[in-house]
C-alpha cells in the first residue's frame, strides 16, 4: 500500500515538475519574443519590414575601417540599367555610365516636392511606383520631399572632393559619407534621397526621427523602394546608417529580398 501511495504521489510531483516546466518554457519564450520586438522597433525601425527573419548580421566591426575601399576595384558585373545591379565600395560603375531614361521628378510625380525647386532627375520606369508610394504616404498624412537623386559621374567627383575638404583631407572620414566616383548608387538613377518639412528638408542624421523617416520604413517596400544603408550595418554596407536614402528594384525583387531576409546589399551580393 505504502508502495502504491508513493508511487502515486511521484506520479503528481512529476507531472506538476513538468507543467512548471513548461509553463516557464512557455513565458520565457514569451519575454524573449517581446525583448527582440522591442529591440527591433526601437533600435532600428527600419528592421520592422523584416520582423520574422533573422539577418545576416556581422554586428561586431572586426576592423577599424569598414569605410575603406578595397585596394582591388571591379567593374560592376551587371548592366548600370539593371535593378540588380551591385555598386558598393568594391563594385563601381564605368564613368561613361549614364541611364537612358532619366526625367525630372517633380515634374512627374504629385505631392512630392523637390527641395528649392531642384530639377531632380530619375529614371522614368520607377514614377508610376514612386506615385503611387507617395499618394499612399500623403493619404497618412506624411510629408515627403527629395533632397537628391541622379548623380552623374562628375557631380559624385565634385561632391566627394567637397565633403574631402570639409573633412580637412582625412580620407578615412569622407569615406564613411560620401561615396568616390562611379561607386555611388545614385548614379544608377534609382536611388533617392527623402526629407519632410518635419526638419525644414534638411539632410542627415535628424531624418531617422521624423514620421516620414518611419513610414518609408514601414511602407517603401511595397513600392520597391528599400533602404540601402540600415542601422548597424555599417561592417557589411561600407557606410554608416542612412535612414533617408532609399534605392527602388522594384516590387517583384522587393518582395524576394524580404523573403531571403537579407538586407539590400547582401541581397545584391547573392545575385552579382
Ligand atoms: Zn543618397
Amino acid at each position: 500500500m505504502d508502495k502504491i501511495i508513493t508511487a502515486i504521489i511521484s506520479l503528481i510531483l512529476s507531472a506538476n515538475t513538468y507543467t512548471f516546466v513548461y509553463t516557464q518554457g512557455r513565458r520565457e519564450g514569451i519575454e524573449q519574443t517581446t525583448i527582440i520586438t522591442e529591440d527591433i522597433v526601437q533600435k532600428t525601425p527600419e528592421e520592422k519590414i523584416f520582423p520574422t527573419k533573422t539577418v545576416i548580421r556581422n554586428s561586431t566591426p572586426t576592423s577599424s575601417s569598414w569605410w575603406s575601399y578595397p585596394s582591388d576595384i571591379k567593374k560592376v558585373s551587371r548592366s548600370g540599367d539593371d535593378f540588380l545591379v551591385l555598386v558598393n565600395k568594391e563594385y563601381q560603375l564605368p564613368s561613361t555610365y549614364v541611364p537612358t531614361d532619366l526625367v525630372s521628378i517633380c515634374s512627374n510625380v504629385t505631392n512630392l516636392r523637390c527641395v528649392n525647386n531642384t530639377n531632380f532627375l530619375i529614371r522614368s520606369i520607377l514614377i508610376s511606383d514612386l506615385q503611387e508610394m507617395v499618394n499612399a504616404a500623403t493619404q497618412d498624412g506624411i510629408d515627403l520631399s527629395v533632397r537628391s537623386a541622379y548623380r552623374s559621374y562628375s557631380t559624385q567627383q565634385t561632391t566627394y572632393n567637397y565633403w574631402l575638404s570639409v573633412n580637412g583631407g582625412n580620407v578615412g572620414a569622407t569615406d564613411q559619407i560620401s561615396a568616390r566616383p562611379g561607386h555611388s548608387q545614385h548614379q544608377l538613377g534609382t536611388a533617392i534621397d527623402f526629407s519632410s518639412t518635419e526638419i525644414n528638408d534638411g539632410l542627415g542624421g535628424t531624418f531617422a526621427n521624423t514620421q516620414a523617416s518611419k513610414w518609408l520604413a514601414n511602407n517603401a517596400w511595397k513600392y520597391g523602394f528599400v533602404i540601402s544603408y540600415p542601422a548597424d550595418y555599417e561592417s557589411v554596407t561600407g557606410y554608416s546608417y542612412e535612414s533617408w536614402h532609399y534605392r527602388y528594384i522594384g516590387k517583384a525583387n522587393t518582395q524576394d529580398m524580404i523573403n531571403s531576409g537579407m538586407i539590400l546589399e547582401l541581397y545584391l551580393r547573392s545575385k552579382n
